[in-house]
């Protein structure tokens, strides 16, 4: 499919993404609208997927898709609804709401017939096969999906709760998000927006970068004289390092100063302090994005088997390397290609169809091929982009790039701009529609 196609597809899909209540949802599932299941695969089984974001909403729909109705799907999800971190920085820019980025479930349980509990799952019993939620409920499976997304590890300084809401890092995209952007309204003319970008991995590489456009886009036209200044523990721009390096010479020249390699000691939020390799600094915001490691239900379950940090996965199904039945997705796992929603969506797919062949005594596809595209505002109007196929490779047992099928755009503008957005729908649509 060219990306023309693609997005002639996203085009001809509806939405209606609406948030139902969860007494609702648990009807629906009991008595839903199967249109859309098939009801004669043969396979049968009992899934249970934690997490209910980019990778966790995808396994759950397309195991219904494919699996049909003999597959039970019960999808555990601590939030009422998703809140999307992609495009979550145009909410700095007053570009777009938090609740304009917010997917409600309705429709995988009426449209998919898939059991929603809402709920945190604390214990994973790999050898009885069943996980346990904080309130006590204990759900049977005989596959489990996690994809509990990241959490991360706090700079010193920010043990509070109130120095956390002083130095927001907004990398989860909801109520800081919102604390950051009045941050940003209540800076004056001249004043000094810091943010620190971490060690990779960390979801979405380009991210960062782009924040630092978005901010200087808006303080430029907003707060004259003010500077963004970025700080990176990574030896330089690791993603789109042309659209980046441009636009911080070129477009937010005088506004961004970017240092590379630098390591955060600790950050004093009364002060509004940070102590870092280049010495101490002060900003009127600070904007602090931590190191990340797998969601706490994976290491608290044993599963962080690389780095202690993230859950080590055989590519073909995601099946974890620590447990037998056990699968991870999405930005939990570690692999080679990046840590994005559209690659979360991509594993998804990889391992429902994976699973379904397990639970029908098949093996899995020895070929599997992911594919990441992401876009980067870099202005209000104009964006760039970033895209890669990744083909499994049998020697390495790994996703590899594909030669040549990598790339950036060659220069920001408009009409990338215009596709950004249905890009972002396609993808929202095909995870939560
Ligand atoms: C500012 C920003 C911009 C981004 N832009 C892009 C982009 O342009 N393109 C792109 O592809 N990616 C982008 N990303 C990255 C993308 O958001 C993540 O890679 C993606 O969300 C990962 O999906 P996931 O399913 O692994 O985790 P998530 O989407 O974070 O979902 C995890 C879910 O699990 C739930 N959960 C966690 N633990 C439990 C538990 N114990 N019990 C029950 N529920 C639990 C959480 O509540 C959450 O809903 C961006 C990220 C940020 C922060």
């Amino acid at each position: 499919m060219n990306r023309r196609d693609f997005f002639r597809l996203a085009s001809m899909a509806g939405l209606g993404a609406t948030a139902a209540s969860w007494t609702q949802l648990a009807g629906a599932a009991t008595a839903p609208q199967l249109g859309t299941v098939p009801t004669n695969t043969g396979i049968t089984g009992r899934v249970v997927v934690i997490g209910g974001g980019m990778g966790g909403a995808s396994v759950a729909k397309y195991l219904r898709l494919w699996g049909g109705t003999g597959v039970s799907v019960t999808l555990v999800e601590r939030d009422s609804a998703y809140t999307s971190n992609i495009l979550s920085n145009l909410v700095l820019n007053g570009q777009r709401t938090i609740t304009s980025l917010q997917y409600g479930y309705s429709n995988l349980a009426s449209r998919y017939g898939i059991r929603m509990v809402k709920g945190d799952v604390t214990n994973i019993d790999p050898v009885g096969h069943s996980v346990s939620l904080a309130d006590g409920t204990k759900l049977p499976y005989d596959r489990l999906v996690v994809a509990p997304g990241v959490d991360f590890d706090l700079y010193p300084g920010l043990e509070t709760a109130a120095a956390q809401a002083k130095v927001p890092h907004a990398w989860k995209a909801g109520v800081q998000t919102t604390q950051l952007r009045n941050m940003m309204v209540n800076m004056k003319a001249g004043q000094t927006f810091v943010m620190s970008i971490p060690a990779k991995p960390y979801r979405c590489p380009p991210g960062p970068y782009e924040r630092a456009c978005v901010v200087a886009d808006w303080l430029k036209k907003n707060r004259p004289g003010s500077k963004v200044i970025v700080l990176d523990a990574n030896p330089g721009i690791i993603a789109e390092p042309l659209a980046f390096a441009n636009a911080f010479d070129v477009v937010h020249k005088g506004v961004i100063e970017y240092h590379s390699g630098v390591t955060i000691n600790s950050i004093d939020a009364t002060t509004m302090t940070l102590n870092t390799s280049l010495g101490n600094l002060k900003g009127n915001v600070i904007n602090a994005i931590p190191p990340h490691r797998a969601g706490k239900v994976v290491a608290s379950n044993g599963l962080a088997n690389v780095g202690g940090r993230w859950a080590g996965v055989d590519v073909l199904t995601y099946q974890s390397t620590a447990a037998p039945g056990v699968h991870v997705i999405g930005d939990a796992s570690a692999t080679t290609q990046p840590k994005a929603g559209h690659i979360a969506n991509q594993e998804a797919k990889i391992c429902a169809d994976a699973i379904l062949r397990l639970l029908s005594g098949r093996s899995p596809d020895p070929s599997p091929i992911t594919n990441s595209a992401c876009y980067s505002p870099i202005t209000s109007d104009t964006a760039s982009w970033l895209t890669a196929i990744f083909a499994y490779d049998p020697v390495s047992g790994t996703m590899q790039p594909v030669p040549g099928a990598a790339g950036e755009a060659p220069t920001r503008s408009k009409d990338n701009y215009e596709e950004m957005i249905k890009w972002f729908n396609t993808l929202m649509e095909d995870s939560f529609a």
